[in-house]
């Protein structure tokens, strides 16, 4: 993703009366679109002009020329080949520009002055791309229109995004507080939208827009997109809804020249059925894309077992997508588990889809007006692998064939079948990429095309044998006839030859160079016309034959089911084959509070353990229960011991069940999750100017204020991120709140070993620590999750495998074995005023916890004054101190801590 949008250099002012008429051409085109580098048609080239050429040279790193000048000034100019502007395009794209495309729109005619017509047949932005080059084949390419129809509730919103490329469009009404999450989810390429409603991070994607039609005004657009008297026709949509509609439609009509691709019909996105995931919660989780922005480590990637582009992008949408609907997880889960009890015919099904191409992107550059001839043939072998699939799924009628598949066979069953008898009549077996190179469609498929190309090769067999004649004729054995791009077919002999033949009557010269000569004779001349002509007319009708199959297929409304059919069943097989592992399994999904994961992995570090060769150390499986009477666990354990792999895999399985898939485990029964919070790994967000600390914060406050009784929140180091008793508050009053307010499904991951008091206070808090042994003075971390509480940090042996000096590891424990002993001396933990009930009276939310005792000093102010006796404790470098600095050091120690009446002053005078 690009981090700021590429700026596009103003239109120089255009000196009235000064340009040529090409130039003029180009301001007129420029000031259509000035947004846009503009790509501008001259022969065989793509050139950019003024500041278009500075900005293009530098994106793609091409020479930079001029032509002709403006103003006195030479006009600065790049072009880059037609043949391979896609190259271009799509680097240019990537970096966040727009490129309006302005081809040559008349054909020239003889003695014609002036330039040829130019248009703009196209503008290229990242969210309204159709070819194959410049789409990623297994992701949707999301174009998201955001729109805040009311000036006065901008907390309003409208949200509409397609998939040009597919022609799939959904609509939402949302409020400002859910948008971040929408914008998570769907991951849009570009989003059309007023940039003060965006979050600043997201600035590099934003086209700004400030169109805001009428609920009227925007009916219309929508209703004539899809040609309905009226909106209901559509379906029952929000103000909101509609207005984003229209305004996502006129910017695809304006990118694609006034012409709109073909539309699904909308889809109104409602939230009720979808599983909450904030942003924080997927960065976490690396779903689609990890962390470093790859793809390779995620829970899609170890879950994907497709065959087809469009199962790819469909399982990725589940997988992104995890709902909350029980039906329709359950019939996945059937689909999925009769095609795993079927092995052979599943096997054969998913050769079959392997030989299907990408039908839905197919269709989708069809109806952009742009087909290429293997976009046809991509449907015809799509129709042909659904009959085939059919066939198979129909020697297993007999069988307790689910709904899902049921339904797939029945979308498929003999849906197209005109189209494709004329599909496969039409199309040659080997089809160039054109249709302007010739040669789509068939031999026998139209007498009047195969008339023409008869006549066109005919002429041509008799241009060869006229050829042969002529060289014996006039003696001239290196005669020869060819095609000359200006004069057509002309005699061709070199120039000697040529001065012989200037005295033959009926030969007429056309053309001498100093190296050779060319002729014609009536003859020629009347077969260069028969072959003109007979070549021109096949050329127009295998063009409008071509058209009409095209037409053909946009009019088969059924290839939008059959491409969805076949995706859902490539999804399916995908999920059938993991279970295939053995490992997997397909979890029990309730409408209570359950959660009991047994053997339990993190599918991603499996993987990559299994990657590293490093068999001889296997993912360790574990446990995880949180039933109602004890629905939260305190996770205590040393670094690198699995914590934070073990939160993970149980949000991980949460999101594969609700996805519909199997499950990395040996058993699984999963309560419907409303929300999942997930916060591991701190991160900070320098770009919206907050801390790590700050972060988290933000992030913690996000969990209170949303999570119930029906999410689960696994957290990984609550207030680490401040000063050890701050952080120690936070944690322990977050917990209290998950425990007794929210009584959420909680994981608790922590470091700080005295949140274990809580253990008496919280009826259903179990405590689970990090198995870790310790052999010969190294640490043996065994990623086993077991009941209890870590007794130890293990932080020193971690940061020596890291690689600490030794020098510094040295000192380290000595301070630590000084300040375990203070510590030890002082009472902690187990006496610590703070591990005792806040002092203004039972918790507000606690009905289980005992009333407090009662300290002296405010809770506030003994923190305070921990806090500042660990500064100055650690700014103690005892080493360096004389003995009479010690001495006062300590009675200064001991003065800070005065007001703590009920902690134990070490007297060592
Ligand atoms: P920190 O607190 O420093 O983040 P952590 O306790 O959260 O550490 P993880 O990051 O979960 O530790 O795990 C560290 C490494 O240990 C992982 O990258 C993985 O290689 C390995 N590991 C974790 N869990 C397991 C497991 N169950 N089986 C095998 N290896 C594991």
């Amino acid at each position: 993703m690009v981090d700021q949008k590429p700026s596009v250099p103003p239109i120089p002012p255009q000196v009235t009366g000064k340009v040529t008429p090409t130039m003029e051409q180009w301001f007129s085109l420029k000031n259509q679109e000035p947004d846009a580098l503009l790509f501008f048609r001259m022969g065989d080239f793509y050139e950019l002009f003024f500041g278009d050429a500075h900005a293009a040279a530098l994106a793609l790193d091409i020479t930079l020329t001029h032509r002709g000048t403006h103003d006195e000034e030479p006009i600065p100019m790049c072009g880059v080949p037609v043949g391979t502007a896609q190259i271009y395009l799509s680097r240019l794209i990537r970096r966040g520009f727009r490129v309006a495309v302005a081809e040559q729109t008349e054909i020239p005619r003889k003695g014609q002055k002036g330039p040829l017509r130019r248009e703009i047949v196209r503008v290229i932005t990242p969210g309204t791309l159709t070819e194959d080059e410049l789409l990623e084949a297994g992701r949707a390419n999301t174009l998201l229109a955001i729109v805040a129809p009311d000036k006065r509730h901008r907390n309003r919103l409208g949200a509409a995004w397609i998939d040009i490329s597919t022609g799939t469009l959904e609509l939402l009404r949302l409020g400002a507080d859910t948008l971040a999450e929408l914008l998570a989810r769907l991951a849009p390429s570009e989003i059309l939208s007023d940039p003060t409603l965006i979050p600043a991070e997201h600035a590099g994607i934003i086209t700004p827009s400030t169109a805001r039609p009428g609920r009227e005004a925007a009916e219309r657009t929508v209703t004539a997109a899809y040609d309905v008297a009226q909106m209901d026709a559509l379906g029952d949509f929000s103000n909101e809804q509609i207005i984003a509609c229209a305004v996502l439609l006129d910017y695809v009509r304006r990118s694609q020249a006034g012409r709109l691709p073909r539309l699904a019909p909308p889809i109104d996105h409602g939230l009720d059925s979808i599983m909450g995931l904030d942003p924080a919660t997927r960065s976490s989780l690396d779903i689609l894309q990890s962390r470093d922005g790859g793809s390779r480590h995620t829970l899609f990637a170890s879950v994907n077992q497709t065959a087809t582009a469009a199962g790819t992008r469909l399982l990725a949408h589940w997988v992104s997508t995890p709902g909350t609907d029980l039906a329709l997880i359950t019939g996945r889960q059937e689909g999925w588990s009769w095609l795993h009890q079927h092995p052979q015919p599943t096997a054969t099904l998913r050769d079959i889809l392997k030989q299907a191409p990408d039908s839905a992107r197919a269709l989708g550059r069809i109806s952009s007006g742009r087909p290429l001839p293997r976009d046809l043939a991509a449907i015809r072998d799509t129709l042909r692998a659904a009959n085939q699939i059919t066939e198979t799924l129909g020697t297993l009628a007999g069988t307790d064939m689910p709904e899902r598949i049921r339904h797939i066979g029945a979308s498929l069953y003999g849906r197209a079948d005109t189209l494709l008898e004329r599909l496969e009549a039409a199309l040659n077996a080997d089809l160039p990429v054109k249709i302007e190179d010739g040669g789509v469609i068939a031999p026998g498929f139209d007498a009047e095309l195969d008339r023409q190309r008869d006549l066109r090769d005919n002429s041509r067999r008799l241009i060869a044998q006229l050829q042969v004649r002529l060289a014996e004729e006039y003696e001239i054995s290196n005669l020869r006839i060819r095609h000359h791009n200006q004069l057509g077919y002309v005699i061709e002999v070199p120039a000697a030859a040529g001065r012989t033949l200037r005295q033959h009557e009926g030969l007429s010269l056309r053309q001498g160079t100093a190296s050779l000569a060319r002729f014609s004779n009536e003859e020629l001349t009347s077969l260069n016309q028969a072959i003109l002509e007979a070549s021109e007319k096949a050329d127009q009708l295998e063009r409008h034959l071509f058209a009409d199959l095209a037409q053909h297929c946009l009019n088969t409304p059924a290839l939008d089911d059959i491409g969805l059919a076949l995706a859902e069943l490539d999804a399916l097989i995908s999920c059938a084959r993991i279970m295939d592992r053995g490992t997997w399994c397909r979890p029990t999904m309730t409408d209570g509070q359950d959660f009991a994961l047994h053997a339990c992995r993190h599918p991603v570090v499996e993987a990559a353990l299994h990657e590293q060769a490093a068999h001889d150390t296997p993912f360790i499986a574990n446990d995880c229960a949180l039933p109602p009477e004890k629905h939260a666990i305190l996770l205590t354990g040393p670094n690198m011991a699995g914590k934070s792999t073990f939160l993970r895999q149980n949000a991980l399985a949460v999101i594969l069940a609700q996805a519909g898939l199997p499950v990395p485990a040996q058993k699984a029964t999963i309560g419907i999750v409303d929300r999942l919070f997930s916060r591991v790994g701190a991160a900070d967000d320098l770009a919206r100017g907050r801390s790590t600390f700050m972060v988290e914060m933000t992030e913690t406050a996000a969990i209170l204020n949303q999570a119930g009784p029906r999410s689960l929140v696994v957290v990984d180091e609550i207030g680490r991120g401040t000063s050890t008793l701050d952080g120690l508050s936070i944690a322990w009053a977050t917990l209290e709140a998950l425990h007794f307010q929210l009584r959420c499904r909680t994981i608790f991951a922590t470091h700080f070993h005295e949140l274990g008091a809580l253990l008496e206070t919280l009826p259903r808090l179990a405590a689970c620590t990090m198995a870790v042994k310790e052999w010969e003075g190294h640490v043996v971390f065994q990623h086993e999750v077991r009941p209890g509480l870590a007794q130890k940090s293990w932080g020193l042996h971690v940061a020596r495998l890291a690689g600490i000096p030794a020098s510094v590891l040295q000192r380290a424990r000595s301070l630590l074995t000084r300040l375990e002993k203070e510590r030890g001396q002082t009472g902690q933990p187990a006496s610590l005023p703070l591990f005792e009930q806040a002092e203004t009276g039972p918790s507000s939310f606690s009905p289980d916890v005992p009333p407090p005792s009662v300290s002296e000093a405010p809770l506030p102010a003994r923190l305070e004054t921990l806090d500042a006796l660990r500064h100055e404790l650690d700014g103690l470098d005892p080493d360096s101190l004389s003995p009479r600095e010690a001495h006062t050091a300590l009675y200064h120690l001991k003065n800070m801590i005065k007001g703590l009446s009920e902690v134990d002053v070490p007297d060592e005078k």
